[in-house]
């Protein structure tokens, strides 16, 4: 089955045309591509018209389009074929999401009425999360705080969790529903992720991406007073959204958010890069301690993601915390070059160390004909 994957972001569109064969190992990426929305002062329909132009010319009508939606609220529980009430839905989920969902439901009509015919398929980033106990997703503040917000975790990276989850899965031998591991996504915006029987049970990112780790440019946890005391102080909601969201991170702690730099220069005892990888690192290791008591003793530790994928560093650090709960690392194989899945622990270790390539839109276009293309059910078989 071809299938257009479309990953509307803040600033840009990514899309990939993609051969998804049953039997096939692996995908052929026939055609691949990206715009920025403000690309010669377009509107973004304008914009979404003149990729569909494109995609055509390059890869042919596509047999099915796969949408990936950052939000998808409490009523989005799996992958869920496109209708004009689905795109409605999403768009209402907008105030959650405000600067990804607008974006997605755009792209959904733009594809209604340029391929009237064919099957549209939403992938949500939250649905892998919708298993969350309610010990672990209920905040603890009243229920009824607001009328038009439903204050909870909701959690989010699930498509790249769900794909790794997988692929460690078939590396381990074991069936995925037995799985029982902590998934580090670690790129510019950063997650962890407990997994139980194959299934979440806990995540870091909570109502919004905000919460939880240190990431390039946004703060994670931090005491809500915090927030309430920069207004009173006189700052603006949007300056403190600004400033949590875009100015804090590993931008704060360390000038750059780029973990190639942010590692040269600790390298070179710069003591603000060194802070920097501390502080993140020491901040994920404390939530792989606590998921691995979440998930009753985790299989494996599984880094994916920009950085989990490639900082030697990143890596090596976060692990050098975990000594006290057996998990270790093997040096180097820390090292051994970025391809394909490698085993990264120490024979001693307590729990396997896992780096798995993120790669979202085979896993978007893997759910879309899973859902649209009954015979190519890849991980039923
Ligand atoms: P996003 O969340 O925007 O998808 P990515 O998953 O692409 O982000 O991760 C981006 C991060 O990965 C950046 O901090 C970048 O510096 C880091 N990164 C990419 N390649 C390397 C590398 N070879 N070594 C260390 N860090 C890397």
């Amino acid at each position: 089955m071809r299938v257009l994957v479309l990953n509307p972001g803040s600033s840009s569109l990514k899309y990939q045309v993609r051969e998804t064969n049953a039997g096939l190992v692996g995908q052929a990426v026939i055609a691949s591509g990206q715009v920025e929305w403000t690309d010669h002062g377009r509107d973004r329909l304008t914009a979404l018209s003149a990729v569909l132009r494109e995609v055509a010319g390059r890869a042919g009508q596509p047999d099915a389009i796969g949408h990936r939606v950052v939000h998808g609220g409490r009523q989005f529980d799996a992958p869920t074929v496109v209708t004009p009430d689905v795109i409605k839905a999403v768009r209402a989920l907008s105030p959650l999401a405000p600067l990804h969902n607008p974006a997605s439901a755009d792209s959904m009509e733009a594809c209604a009425r340029h391929w009237p015919g064919i099957a549209q398929a939403a992938v949500f980033d939250t649905s892998f999360h919708s298993s969350i106990p309610d010990f672990a997703f209920r905040y603890a503040v009243p229920e009824d705080a607001h009328p038009d917000v439903a204050v909870r975790r909701y959690g989010f990276h699930g498509i790249s969790v769900a794909q790794a989850c997988r692929d460690s899965a078939d590396f381990l031998d074991c069936k995925p529903e037995n799985l029982a591991a902590v998934v580090a996504h670690i790129g510019n915006g950063a997650s962890v992720t407990a997994v139980k029987q194959g299934r979440s049970v806990d995540t870091s990112m909570g109502m919004t991406p905000l919460e939880g780790l240190v990431m390039g440019t946004r703060s994670g946890d931090l005491d809500p007073s915090v927030v309430l005391l920069l207004e009173r102080a006189g700052a603006s909601a949007d300056e403190v959204d600004d400033l949590l969201n875009h100015r804090s991170g590993l931008k704060a702690l360390a000038g750059t958010q780029d973990m190639r730099q942010i590692e040269k220069a600790a390298a070179g005892g710069d003591p603000n890069a060194v802070l920097a990888l501390r502080v993140a690192t020491y901040r994920l290791a404390k939530y792989i301690a606590a998921y691995s008591m979440a998930v009753g003793g985790a299989d494996a530790l599984v880094f994916t993601g920009g950085i989990g994928e490639n900082s030697v560093t990143f890596r090596s650090w976060t692990v050098a915390w975990l000594g006290p709960i057996g998990i270790e690392l093997h040096e180097g194989r820390n090292h051994l070059p970025p391809e394909g899945i490698r085993d990264i622990g120490a024979k001693s270790s307590r729990a396997r160390v896992l780096v798995v390539p993120s790669d979202e839109e085979r896993a978007i276009a893997e759910s879309t004909a899973a859902l649209l293309g009954g015979a190519e059910r890849k991980w039923d078989t």
